[in-house]
């Protein structure tokens, strides 16, 4: 669900369904095939009945995504304002983000216009593509990530060397540090599309306070030049760190203290954390959500940037979940960006629900120690006893 071929899928709208190499060599050419890649599931010569099923489903998940439906603020049944933002991994990802009443770009995916060109593209490229995403929020807050290339992200025109491990190799901001002709065309095209703007930059799987601290001193290098050259730019960009690596959890305090915002890529925190390969189908019962160190990882994340007075928010996966999102609002998140099909259902859970008994959630669901226990409490939640908590 969370490797980068299905985020992209679901941008270009194509469903996307992972089979274990038997079974889908089970598949005759020309054989007639249902596809539910909501479910994952695949029938072989579906008949009427199977057919007929699917059409009133098909109705159903249309109006679950009801974009009409959205309206253009969020808050808790108690009033609480909560802010839904989209994530843009292609710029086509920007309709949708109009439709469904994005309140802002919480994270823009930079990597995807180099990996579908034959070079790395210039400053002057760059530039076109950020000011053109900048222009369509109109005046909405803009989060720019840094490139993100390696792990499941390779570049066919960058000869590195092969990579045992490529997510603990030279991906996101090591390749940026590594490579820092490019990362400055990034950064300097991310701040003039920026001028006079409310964008941020944020800086992918930092793993300690010195990556943030080097990445930020490229960036005001990257200021002083353009100041040299009389290219407009805001002085005042907001920095912030995405928390994706243990490490990082462990000095939060510290990245809070230096950073201005941060932001949870429970994507990734979740694979790290586990040491489970978002992309690997075998170990894909393994990558839980509501492990509780990864319960444990976020309320710590969130309790050290709110005591720091930083903003802070979720740009993974995890808040489609409703179930989920409750702990999150429980554990005081209130941005979430998102892939934004889903902001009818976020934004209902999220008017459904009092702050305090999504609290309670959170209390409970952090008291446990074993998965079970937290699945236990799940089912109970699920099946609609959440004052029982
Ligand atoms: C994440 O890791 O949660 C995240 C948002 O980044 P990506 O999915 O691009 O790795
Ligand atoms: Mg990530």
């Amino acid at each position: 669900m969370t490797s980068h071929n299905a985020i992209i899928c679901r941008s270009l709208g194509i469903p996307m369904v992972v089979l274990g190499r038997d079974l889908a060599d089970g598949i005759a050419d020309g054989e007639e095939l249902l596809m539910d890649a909501v479910q994952g599931i695949v029938f072989l010569q579906p008949g009427e009945e199977v057919y007929a099923k699917y059409r009133e489903l098909d109705n159903a998940l249309k109006a679950l995504h009801n974009a009409s439906e959205v309206q253009p603020e969020t808050r808790t049944r108690c009033g609480v304002r909560v802010h839904i933002r989209a994530n843009i991994n292609l710029l086509s990802d920007l309709k949708p983000a109009e439709k469904f009443k994005a309140e802002g770009v919480g994270l823009y995916r930079s990597e995807f216009p180099f990996i579908v060109r034959n070079d790395f593209p210039s400053e002057e490229e760059q530039y076109g593509i950020y000011k053109k995403l900048v222009d369509q929020m109109k005046g909405k807050p803009v989060t720019f990530r840094t490139l993100d290339i390696g792990g499941d992200k390779m570049l066919s025109y960058y000869s590195n060397v092969h990579e045992a491990n490529p997510f603990l190799g030279m991906r996101a901001i090591r390749f940026s540090l590594q490579n820092r002709d490019i990362f400055c065309q990034q950064l300097r095209a991310f701040l003039r599309a920026g001028a006079g703007e409310d964008t941020r930059i944020m800086f992918p799987l930092i793993s300690s306070v010195d990556d943030f601290v080097a990445a930020r001193d490229i960036v005001h290098e990257c200021m002083d030049e353009l100041d040299d050259e009389g290219i407009p730019f805001r002085r005042d960009t907001r920095l912030g760190v995405m928390m994706e690596l243990p490490s990082a959890v462990e000095v939060v305090d510290e990245l809070a203290e230096e950073a201005d915002f941060l932001s949870i890529g429970s994507n990734d925190l979740i694979q790290y954390m586990l040491a489970v390969d978002r992309t690997n189908e075998q170990v894909s019962k393994l990558y839980l959500a509501h492990h509780p160190a990864i319960l444990r990882s976020m309320k710590r994340i969130v309790s050290s940037a709110l005591a720091h007075g930083k903003d802070i928010s979720i740009c993974g996966d995890l808040s489609a979940d409703p179930l989920m999102l409750k702990f999150l609002l429980g554990i005081g998140l209130r941005n979430f960006s998102i892939d934004i099909i889903n902001a009818p259902s976020i934004q209902r859970t999220v008017q459904e629900t009092p702050l305090a008994q999504a609290e309670k959630v959170a209390k409970t669901m952090l008291e446990f120690g074993r998965i079970s226990e937290v699945e236990a409490f799940l089912e109970t939640l699920k099946a609609g006893a959440a004052e029982a908590c």
